[in-house]
């Protein structure tokens, strides 16, 4: 195929890296074992800190951006997959140092791939993306340690009406669990409201820095914003419970100490999405399969064509981004 197809490429520009939109073809891609036809990818923060520089994501250059796609396979040198199989890949590096999904095609590892679940369809897959399958790891994690309990205590959602925020609500509502959400925009209210949120904070409240042993008061927590925030909720975690942390969108640092760790055995849950086993995305997608409401999923996502990448990278690193956006890579 001589087919060439427009891919949003990372090289670095004056010393640093930035986002440029190039033209590929099939002879340029890696020589992996699976082609897939991409039908959509999503915009995740580390795509904006990618696309608009903000962050070194990429560690080789030129660097095909865009670390989640869903398509169809259409050739394959792997006995697991054939032509027409409707596939999903999160992370494995996507965008890091193996080429991602911001262009029509890309050749992927076959290990790489999970099947698309039959719940959704390709666009779907997208709405929820890294961000909503991180989600679900987090909410697999907290079952698995085991202090939430449907109707009692409350479970804390940062990052609120963020993607991974969003998701992670409108799952642990699902299943029953009281939840309240942390959010720098009351306009937002109503919305996460509507994905299940019975209580919310505002942001600022976590973002002071408070004392090693607050008031307990959660019984589980997703955190997708780190620092401050990440402290204060761990020293208001009730004895015996866990935060499950995943982003850094409020910073990297954890000003913290051990008091609630030592004096109330409180645990810090980290997830990775990227290097995830294979059972441990089947389990996730398969929670989002039967916990993620559609309606709710649509209410959350805006599809986006690739064009406005470099806009919409920096909208999500300024967190003004609300919910999910699919990248229609044709
Ligand atoms: P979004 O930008 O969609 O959401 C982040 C949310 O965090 C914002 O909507 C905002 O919520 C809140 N926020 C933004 N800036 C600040 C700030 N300065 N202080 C406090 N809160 C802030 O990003 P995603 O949901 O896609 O990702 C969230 C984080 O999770 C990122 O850091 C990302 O890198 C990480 N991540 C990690 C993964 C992993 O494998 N561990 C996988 C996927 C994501 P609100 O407006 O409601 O206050």
């Amino acid at each position: 195929m001589t087919e060439t197809f427009t891919a949003m490429v990372i090289d670095t520009v004056d010393g640093k890296p930035k986002g440029a939109f190039r033209q590929l073809s099939i002879a340029d891609l890696p020589d992996n074992d699976v082609l897939v036809e991409i039908a959509y990818s999503t915009l995740n923060y580390k795509d904006g800190l990618a696309i608009s520089g903000k962050g070194r994501i990429a560690r080789r250059m030129p660097m095909v951006g865009g670390i989640d796609l869903s398509g169809t396979v259409i050739e394959s040198r792997s006995l697991e997959w054939k032509p027409g199989d409707k596939v999903v890949l999160n992370g494995w590096g996507l965008s890091e140092t193996e080429w991602g999904a911001y262009g029509r095609y890309q050749r992927v590892k076959s290990e790489w791939l999970i099947p698309l679940p039959e719940a959704f369809s390709l666009q779907q897959a997208m709405a929820i993306g890294t961000a909503g399958y991180t989600a679900a790891l987090c909410v697999d994690a907290l079952e698995k340690w085991g202090s939430i309990k449907p109707g009692e205590g409350e479970v804390l959602v940062t990052g609120a009406a963020g993607g991974v925020g969003s998701v992670a609500i409108a799952l642990l509502a699902a299943r029953g669990y009281n939840v309240t959400a942390s959010t720098g925009r009351p306009e937002t209210h109503d919305y996460l409201a509507f994905l299940g949120a019975t209580t919310f904070i505002d942001r600022a409240t976590l973002a002071e820095k408070g004392g090693p042993l607050q008031r307990e008061r959660w019984t589980g927590g997703i955190d997708s914003v780190g620092s401050t925030t990440l402290a204060n909720a761990l020293s208001q975690t009730v004895h015996g419970c866990a935060i499950a942390c995943c982003g850094l969108a409020g910073g990297a640092d954890l000003p913290a100490t051990v008091l609630p760790h030592i004096l109330r055995a409180v645990t810090l849950i980290g997830i990775d999405s990227v290097i995830a086993t294979r059972q441990q995305r089947l389990s996730a997608w398969a929670r989002l399969a039967r916990d993620m409401d559609k309606g709710k999923l649509d209410s959350m996502t805006t599809v986006e064509p690739m064009s406005k990448l470099p806009q919409l990278a920096e909208d999500i690193v300024a967190g003004k981004i609300r919910g999910r956006a699919v990248i229609d890579v044709n």
